[in-house]
């Protein structure tokens, strides 16, 4: 289309005297690891209204999820998952699924009346610095240098799991999904007049009834191993006089988004599926039929997603899926580092060995071993 679908102005190109109004949506949120973009969508103003609003809400609701997916956006980098916790303290994870301490630890001591220990956990040198520079400053009889030459460096697997509370789902974020499918609409049938009651909820503060979680028991399309697939499926029904998107994310969480009770268009349905980890369109067989009657009572039900059977499998099944990244990504590191450390215990140039070649196995078994124990050294 020439025009914004949501505030109706046409589309003005860049010239040289003017930035024009263009564009480029993605359909999906590109935070959320979204490919699929258009410039035939919103205008500049639009589209950084919702970005700044419930586009950005929705985004921070699946963060989490994002990181430990290890998602790429077009632009920025992936954001550290702060909020992790375990009986031993918080924990940022940071990109590559590094934990580490979310704030400097201090344990104080009293040894003897008058005389105090502390032992300080800090994130990197320059914290331990700055904490030790602070701490001279106050009390004038301690020596930062001094205490700065015991600094230990040490690298540690958890002992103990962190745990990740997020939720899903509030009137901001069923705003931002409802856009995906109005997005979707707009850019597979070039027209907005059958959602225009959709367009008017997206413009104001007011809530409507319009997207829903939606998780029947039954699976709507067969999924690969370890494959995390966001998925659109619309659906126009000119008998039942109906237009209804159903959005799956990440594989996990599903929805509902009534965009016309009142549909007069032809009948149609489109599917766009989405492979966020092999970064690539999939074809899904999804066939969604549903009467008015019926799509009011799955509408009007609002399901609860807490003891709901097909959200514990796919969350399950989503956790299976990153713990085998996490653990992908940690073995290729483990050989990296113990290729490194045989390289270098020989002049550079030295063509490999058969006894290289056994030094590297031998650095790659005990490293695993230490991951696979989750200890930092093997006892021996
Ligand atoms: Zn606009």
């Amino acid at each position: 289309m020439n025009i914004c679908y949501v505030c109706k102005k046409s589309f003005v190109p860049k010239t040289e005297l003017s930035e024009g109004n263009i564009s480029l949506e993605h359909i999906i949120p590109n935070s959320l690891g979204g490919s699929l973009k258009s410039k035939e969508l919103l205008c500049k103003s639009c589209n950084s209204m919702f970005g700044e609003t419930c586009d950005a809400h929705l985004s921070k609701q699946f963060s989490h999820i994002a990181s430990l997916l290890m998602i790429e956006r077009d632009r920025g980098e992936i954001q550290p998952i702060k909020g992790g916790k375990n009986e031993d303290g918080d924990y940022t994870i940071h990109s590559g699924y590094k934990p580490a301490i979310a704030h400097p630890i201090f344990n104080k001591k009293e040894i003897e009346p008058g005389k105090t220990k502390i032992e300080i956990t800090a994130r990197d040198l320059t914290e331990m610095k700055k904490i030790l520079s602070g701490l001279a400053r106050k009390n004038p009889g301690f020596n930062a240098e001094e205490a700065m030459k015991r600094v230990q460096i040490s690298k540690e697997y958890l002992a103990k799991p962190i745990q990740l509370n997020f939720g899903i789902g509030d009137s901001q974020a069923f705003k931002a999904i409802t856009k995906i499918a109005a997005n979707y609409y707009v850019h597979t049938q070039n027209e907005c007049e059958q959602i225009s009651k959709v367009i008017e909820y997206l413009k104001t503060d007011v809530d409507a009834e319009i997207t829903f979680h939606y998780n029947p028991n039954e699976k709507l399309y067969p999924l690969e191993d370890n494959e995390v697939c966001h998925l659109l499926h619309l659906v126009g029904d000119n008998i039942n006089k109906i237009l209804y998107c159903y959005i799956d994310l990440f594989s996990s969480f599903s929805f509902l988004v009534l965009l016309s009770d009142n549909y007069t268009g032809q009948s149609f349905s489109n599917t766009y599926a989405y492979d966020i980890l092999k970064r690539k369109e999939v074809s899904k067989p999804i066939f969604l039929n549903f009467s008015k009657k019926q799509i009011h009572s799955i509408l009007s039900k609002n399901e609860i997603l807490n003891d709901n059977e097909s959200v514990t499998n796919k969350l399950n099944r989503l956790a299976t899926i990153i713990h085998k990244l996490h653990n992908d990504v940690v073995i290729g590191k483990l050989s990296q580092i113990a290729a490194d450390k045989t390289l270098k215990r020989h002049p550079e140039g030295t063509p490999i060995s058969k006894e290289m070649l056994n030094e590297y196995l031998a650095e790659v078994a005990e490293s695993y071993a230490s991951f696979l124990l989750r200890e930092s050294k093997i006892k021996k």
